[in-house]
């Protein structure tokens, strides 16, 4: 195993004694939250109370009441990622309960490709910090390969950009 830290998965908690958490449709409950529909929607198609359609979402998959959305291009790919991953992993519940096995494992192997993609991308920007970590401005004899590469590169551009003004 790797010792760098992987990004937490955030996978909603399976309650027993929650009549959503049970249903084979608890799917279909968290993309009407998605969808923004109302509690009295989604506690009429679950037959259960609102009450109940409340705290499942306050306690078991509290994700889906909460709006996951970036800033910049990066962060809004990196919550879209998060959005697939506890999509799969909310899918493969409900196809475990169903008994629909094939889908619960398609959908635990989405569940896997999205948390290995994070881990990749958390990986990635661990390195690219501890590349820039190592160097100071004023030190490019001890700048390390990424690093001055990357600075040829940005000069280049410069360059170019000055050229055709
Ligand atoms: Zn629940």
């Amino acid at each position: 195993m790797s010792k760098k830290s992987s990004p937490e998965m955030q996978a909603p908690p399976l309650t027993p004694d929650c009549a959503l958490c049970r249903s084979a449709n608890r799917a279909s409950y968290a993309v009407m939250k998605r969808l923004n529909a109302s509690d009295e929607e989604i506690s009429e198609l679950a037959q259960a109370s609102i009450t109940q359609v409340q705290e499942h979402f306050r306690t078991c998959a509290p994700i889906f009441a909460d709006s996951i959305e970036g800033t910049d291009a990066i962060s809004a790919s990196d919550a879209e990622l998060q959005r697939l991953l506890v999509d799969a992993t909310e899918l493969a519940y409900a196809a475990t309960i169903a008994g629909q096995y094939s889908a619960a494992a398609a959908a635990t192997s989405c569940r896997g490709r999205a948390g290995n993609e994070m881990a990749r991308r958390a990986e990635l920007r661990q390195i690219h910090a501890d590349a820039l970590d190592s160097c100071q401005p004023d030190q490019p004899e001890l700048w390390n390969e990424k690093v001055s590469d990357f600075v040829a590169r940005y000069l280049d551009f410069l360059l170019r950009e000055r050229e055709s003004v």
